[in-house]
């Protein structure tokens, strides 16, 4: 029988992107025998597909038990629902953990939901709020909460500096939120993520060191950072661990066997892997550019169409998609598809899950970022760790078929591209070193760990 050094108990926002970098975390931690029971709502718990077997689950509320957010109607009165009943909801389930004989020493929340922290000082617990996007995106909220950044920026091409980020930004770059004035009531959340962190033992961030070092030293000083990702499965990086599930999206059923026997059949490095995510949608005429650059590239793609996007296609594409030429799918195992050989480039939204995921597997990308933080990645992408090359948009905000094309050729063939696909091996080494022994994300996480077990 295992005994336990700590017991952490973990509340992710209820989301899929959310959750699952919390759940790889947690498993790294069970390696290290810390006990972990994750906390999720009740509606989101009906929902999942699967649910991890080798941790306790148990579920709170978040005052929307049937339908979670769809319930709320907005994410803001979503929040503030949550807000206001969580803090007793939490505080019960640690009542009764403790009277169970399983005392909680640390609690590792979202900071999505800023509140946990209050509850662990009321019972003395340690506190870690769990970033799950990365440090440059976290420190652009940082400056906006201390209004250091202005907001709207005066005008389109004002360059924006940021303390600790030696590159200059352009309103083009920064988080969708922070630039439009419709996202202010979610820039409002975002900003709050800030709200109450003087009060944490530890910042974690979903990200690693030797990505982004000069902008983790600038918050060092400000927070105690401690980098702890990739949060991908250990067998796609340093396979140590065991029990290493995947946690698929539980909305959508994987094509597995589909996917990967085309893609068995295709030449190495040949295919563009195309994907959105799970929430991005595009507009009807961005969709038909897309398509046509796909099809003029001359490569042969793997295209992840969700089913309510799949009438924007252009008349009879799929109808008229050869075998050899492409594959469009509903949904796909993105890390198997990512890992294959025949994958030469991705053409992708840029959320943090899936650029931490091409960044791991070495694969080079195309951004095409539509909202939220992307922008920010796709930046990073293209300018600072140059594994990828942003989509240029036109006036009207559409990436024309011409430049998709163009983008796909230069990653893909081209001498210029050349160094973004070594780059891209280059940081896919360095993603299965900084997880596997004595790696810097290693160390923070043996570190965290032996701080728990002192302090507890
Ligand atoms: N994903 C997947 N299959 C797909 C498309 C996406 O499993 O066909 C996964 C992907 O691996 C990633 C997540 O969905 O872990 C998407 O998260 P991300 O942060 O990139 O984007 P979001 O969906 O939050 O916009």
């Amino acid at each position: 029988m295992t005994t336990h050094k700590a017991h952490c108990l973990i509340l992710p926002f209820p989301g899929q992107g959310h959750i699952n970098p919390m759940l790889q975390f947690s498993k790294r931690l069970q390696s290290k025998r810390v006990k972990i029971t994750i906390a999720l709502t009740k509606s989101f718990l009906k929902n999942m597909k699967e649910l991890p077997t080798s941790m306790s689950i148990e579920a709170i509320s978040d005052g929307y038990d049937d339908g979670g957010r769809d319930q709320a109607g907005s994410f803001v009165a979503y929040i503030t629902r949550f807000k206001e009943i969580g803090s007793d909801t939490l505080s019960q389930l640690i009542e009764k953990l403790a009277k169970s004989g399983c005392h909680v020493n640390c609690i590792v929340y979202d900071p999505f939901l800023p509140w946990p922290v209050e509850v662990a000082k009321q019972f003395g617990l340690i506190s870690a709020a769990f970033f799950t996007q990365n440090c440059v995106v976290d420190n652009i909220y940082y400056h906006v909460h201390k209004g250091v950044i202005k907001l709207p920026p005066t005008q389109n091409d004002e360059k924006i500096i940021i303390p600790g980020l030696s590159c200059t930004i352009e309103s083009s770059d920064v988080p969708s939120f922070v630039i439009n004035p419709e996202g202010e009531r979610i820039l409002e959340m975002l900003v709050n993520q800030f709200s109450n962190l003087d009060k944490v033992d530890w910042v974690l961030i979903n990200s690693f060191y030797e990505l982004e070092k000069e902008i983790i030293d600038w918050m060092s000083k400000i927070y105690p950072i401690k980098t702890i990702g990739p949060t991908i499965p250990s067998m796609y990086l340093d396979k140590r661990l065991h029990d290493d599930k995947e946690y698929g999206l539980s909305m959508f059923k994987p094509m597995t066997n589909e996917c990967l026997n085309w893609l068995n059949h295709q030449p190495i490095s040949s295919v563009v892997y195309v994907s959105f995510g799970s929430i991005a949608k595009l507009e009807n005429e961005q969709m038909e550019e897309l398509a046509w650059g796909l099809k003029n590239s001359n490569k042969s793609f793997l295209w992840v169409v969700r089913s309510t996007e799949e009438p924007k296609l252009p008349k009879n594409f799929i109808e008229e998609l050869t075998s050899e030429k492409g594959l469009v799918v509903s949904w796909c195992p993105q890390l198997q598809v990512l890992e294959h050989e025949s994958i030469g480039c991705f053409l992708t939204h840029c959320g943090w899950n899936s650029t931490l995921e091409a960044i791991s597997l070495g694969v080079p990308m195309v951004a095409m970022p539509q909202w939220t933080d992307q922008p920010t990645n796709a930046k990073l992408v293209n300018d600072v760790w140059e594994i990828g090359v942003r989509a240029k948009q036109d006036e009207k905000g559409i990436v024309r078929r011409e430049v998709i094309e163009e983008c796909i050729k230069l990653v893909m063939e081209e001498d210029k591209g050349k160094l973004i696909r070594e780059n891209a091996k280059k940081w896919k080494e360095i993603a299965r070193n900084v997880v596997d022994e004595r790696g810097s994300s290693d160390k923070n996480i043996e570190e965290f760990v032996s701080k728990l077990v002192t302090i507890s």
